[in-house]
């Protein structure tokens, strides 16, 4: 696990190939994913998503028909401190298709496109078609990936976006965009049992990240704002944060931490490791998608695991 790593989005065009050699690929996540130099590739649509949570999406609706490259996909990257690489530069320069998070998350898909003089490639960005604003005197929550609804209507504009570059394809992309989003609703389904079960109930977090799965869920977020804010900026909490955050643990006043597993460091290490001592049960959830998940398979064991630790 990194200690307190450097949590600002870096942008370090043509540096850190070595880093990102395992990750860029598009073909380590079987459907679709096909090497977009292959000559039998030629004929697809070529996208880029930020991550592989839109990666995976986009896999799902477009089949064989589209060729993906998720510029992050390591589970052990953090995708707030991204570096840039020229082997994602020239992929974004050859795409039709581009779906980047937004809201502040991974503005170097803006900044590299830009430098790739690709003005021609069509831009989904999740957070606008999301609607989601900062709350009144607070901040945007940007992991809108967390949001089923928000899927459902990203899983629209991917069809939407695929069918222009490729109107053969067009009415095969809407049906399976319909298949995914009808995929969707047992966990909104299985959020709302949540909410009978245990609306109102306090959770803490250690990062905003599992927030909309949460909410939707009835669950009262208890974390103190500095210590949540602190985290996601990758600087230090206040001791008097720390201390007001380990108190919902001894003090019982949560039923849960959901801990972003993918952004340790030592004072998140101290809140699940009080939680633990306290009996209050961990969840871990994470940015991108873990290897060998599908974004469905993947939420459906995060929503699981919410449950049932709730129910414990
Ligand atoms: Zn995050």
């Amino acid at each position: 696990m990194p200690t307190s790593p450097s949590r600002r989005l870096a942008l370090i065009t043509g540096a850190s190939l070595a880093l990102v050699a395992g990750c860029g690929s598009s073909s380590d996540s079987g459907s679709g994913g096909s090497d977009a130099q292959s000559p039998a590739a030629s004929s697809k649509v070529a996208v880029v998503a930020s991550t592989n949570v839109y990666g995976d999406i986009t896999e799902q609706i477009g089949g064989d028909k589209v060729a993906v490259t998720s510029i992050i996909s390591d589970p052990s990257q953090d995708p707030h401190s991204y570096e840039a690489s020229t082997q994602n530069q020239l992929a974004l320069s050859k795409a039709k298709v581009v779906i980047e998070n937004g809201g502040g998350y991974d503005d170097f898909v803006d900044k590299m496109l830009k430098s790739s003089n690709n003005s021609s490639a069509e831009v989904i960005n999740a957070v606008t078609v999301s609607g989601k604003t900062a709350p009144k005197g607070g901040e945007l929550n940007e992991h809108v990936w967390y949001d089923f609804p928000t899927v459902a209507k990203i899983a629209d504009r991917i069809a939407a976006a695929l069918g222009k570059a490729d109107p053969a394809g067009a009415a095969a992309f809407t049906k399976n965009a319909e298949t995914f989003k009808a995929k969707l609703t047992p966990l909104e389904t299985k959020e709302a049992d949540i909410k009978k079960k245990h609306g109102g109930a306090g959770i803490a977090i250690t990062e905003p990240v599992p927030l909309y799965m949460t909410e939707a869920s009835g669950l009262v977020n208890k974390t103190p704002e500095e210590f949540s804010h602190a985290i996601e900026q990758g600087s230090d909490v206040s001791p008097k944060a720390l201390q007001t955050m380990l108190a919902l643990f001894t003090g019982k006043q949560v039923k849960a931490l959901v801990y972003n597993a993918q952004t340790s460091g030592s004072q998140t290490q101290k809140a699940q490791d009080t939680a633990k001592t306290a009996g209050i049960p961990v969840v871990p959830v994470t940015e991108t998608l873990p290897k060998g998940k599908d974004y469905l398979g993947w939420m459906t064991a995060n929503v699981d695991a919410l449950a049932s630790a709730l129910d414990k």
